[in-house]
């Protein structure tokens, strides 16, 4: 049994949608007083209001309007949490954009745009919570990379792979840097995991995927939440600079057919 995180103040960036609104739940099940963010406040209000409506503790869950690329918006998203909440214990660096385009393609925007939010919004977001989460004198930093550009690679994404493998060198000084403030920096690496964007891509896609994926379906978004709690606990305070990959186990097989070829015949 792990202490409870009750009470807690976890702040979510991108938790309106996808793996951080998973995250989001995790947590606020789980007693955390929860601030959620994203750009479009519409999206972010009426999640708060689905993600309160889970809580342990009502009320406990909020939100403010923000974009990661933005210095001044991730300071304004720290000051919220610090003002309404007395501080922050944990930062969960999630929000995240994939847009797809070949190398021969891609355009000094889309190149801009990805390595701003995943990037830029990774050292903004992490930066402007330094002072609260030192405060804590338990402070978390978990970031949400991907095991697309640290571990494999897909057509399409090398802007994306390189910002989520930049996201684990910014973690490895980082986690250094921040030690003897008793904050710990972690990343989640995680793979194939069913949000209204790998919804949207439709069954076939998700059946082809399952088929290459050792346990044979793909994760959810409370899966990367657990891992995320797991890292927030005491228990998991002496982990710092690391990686863990929650992937069904897809990035093992040397050849694709080794899946097929470990499944009862
Ligand atoms: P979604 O598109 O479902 O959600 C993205 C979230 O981030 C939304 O809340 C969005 O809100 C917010 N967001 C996007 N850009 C910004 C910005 N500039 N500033 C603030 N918030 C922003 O994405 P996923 O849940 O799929 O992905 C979340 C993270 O997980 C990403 O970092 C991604 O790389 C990573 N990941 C996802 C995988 C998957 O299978 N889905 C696999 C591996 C990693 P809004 O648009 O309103 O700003």
């Amino acid at each position: 049994m792990f202490t409870s995180l009750a009470g807690r103040v976890v702040v979510v960036t991108g938790g309106t949608r996808g793996i951080g609104r998973g995250i989001a739940a995790v947590f606020a099940r789980n007693g955390a007083r929860v601030l959620i963010t994203g750009r479009d406040t519409d999206t972010a209000r009426q999640a708060a209001e689905e993600l309160d409506a889970l809580a342990a503790r009502p009320g406990e869950v909020s939100f403010v309007a923000a974009d990661v690329s933005s210095r001044e918006d991730c300071r304004r998203m720290a000051a919220v949490a610090t003002e309404r909440l007395g501080g922050i214990d944990v930062l969960c660096a999630n929000a995240g954009i994939f847009p797809s385009a070949r190398l021969a393609d891609i355009t000094e925007d889309t190149v801009d745009q990805v390595l701003g939010t995943n990037l830029k919004g990774t050292v903004f977001s992490v930066q402007a919570c330094l002072p609260a989460l030192a405060r804590s004198g338990r402070g978390r930093v978990i970031l949400i990379s991907s095991i697309t550009g640290p571990i494999t690679g897909y057509p399409g994404w090398t802007g994306y792979g390189a910002t989520k493998a930049g996201q684990l060198g910014f973690m490895r000084t980082a986690a250094l840097e921040l030690a003897p403030s008793s904050i710990t920096v972690n990343a989640l690496l995680p793979g194939n995991i069913v949000t209204g964007s790998t919804a949207g891509a439709g069954p076939e896609f998700q059946t082809t995927m399952a088929a290459s994926i050792p346990l044979g379906k793909l994760g959810t978004v409370e899966d990367v939440g657990h891992a995320a709690l797991f890292l927030a606990t005491e228990e998991a305070g002496y982990i710092t600079g690391q990686t863990l990959v929650i992937d069904g186990g897809q990035v093992l097989p040397e050849v694709p057919q080794a899946v097929q070829a470990a499944r009862p015949r």
